[in-house]
């Protein structure tokens, strides 16, 4: 069984055990180490699942970094507190082009607001896009007339880091590879993993044929270890993935 609590501990003991070193993005963009991961957490939805993974990094005396949307599904004051107050980063996952059915003038201002809501909680230096696959928009977009380093942002992975260097895995539609069946979330890269399973990815990091710095992206909603609910998640994860194979086939 994947996705489990269980294999994600494993996971995070073979990272440690191969000596990379735990850097937030922020960490990473301001001083990056020779080997160093990237636990970068997409909270799509469900942020007690996210509150959950950062207790188990704490736990093991790691960071991760954690993006929240500014929408009721993964917005939550309080956890986002908890997360922050562990030492974590927390960074915004924007999507205003989404909501602002691409008016560029409207997202920024929006863009704007949450980025200030967020601050009222903690410290925000780093954003990443939110992708949604039925959506008409690439939220990246906003960036075309603007620049979010005038918001005192040092960093957007999708802008800022050279995945020729930086190995990228994704979770996405549970399975390592998924970038392969992701709309939105693909990274232009010339490195080819091909990693499956978190075992699989287990058992290349112990044979030492990954990329010395990488970014693992996880989106923990999609993790359990509670059997019936990871059953009914993998069920509807495979008929998203039938969905936006579609989607993908079509553009
Ligand atoms: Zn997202």
């Amino acid at each position: 069984m994947d996705f489990t609590i269980d294999i994600y501990k494993k996971l995070i003991l073979a990272l440690k055990k191969e000596g990379y070193n735990f850097q937030t993005f922020a960490e990473f963009m301001k001083a990056p180490m020779d080997k160093s991961v990237i636990l970068r957490h997409d909270v799509d939805k469900r942020p007690k699942n996210s509150a959950l993974f950062a207790h188990i990094q704490k736990e093991f005396n790691i960071k991760g970094t954690y993006y929240f949307r500014c929408v009721p599904e993964s917005y939550d004051e309080q956890i986002i507190r908890t997360i922050s107050k562990m030492n974590h980063e927390i960074g915004y996952h924007y999507e205003e082009m989404d909501l602002c059915n691409g008016d560029i003038h409207a997202a920024i201002k929006l863009f704007e607001k949450n980025l200030k809501t967020l601050r009222n909680i903690c410290p925000i230096e780093t954003i990443c896009m939110h992708g949604s696959p039925r959506s008409k928009y690439d939220n990246k977009s906003i960036w075309s007339n603007n620049k979010y380093t005038d918001y005192e942002i040092i960093g957007e992975p999708y802008f800022d880091l050279n995945f020729n260097n930086v190995g990228y895995l994704t979770d996405t539609g549970r399975t390592w590879d998924g970038a392969r069946f992701s709309v939105r979330d693909k990274v232009v890269t010339n490195i080819s993993l091909n990693v499956k399973s978190t075992q699989e990815l287990i058992h290349n990091l112990h044979k030492n044929s990954l990329p010395k710095q990488l970014m693992l992206t996880f989106h923990p909603q999609r993790w359990t270890s509670n059997f019936a609910f990871w059953t009914q998640e993998l069920i509807l994860q495979n008929l998203k993935n039938i969905v936006k194979r579609y989607i993908v086939g079509k553009s």
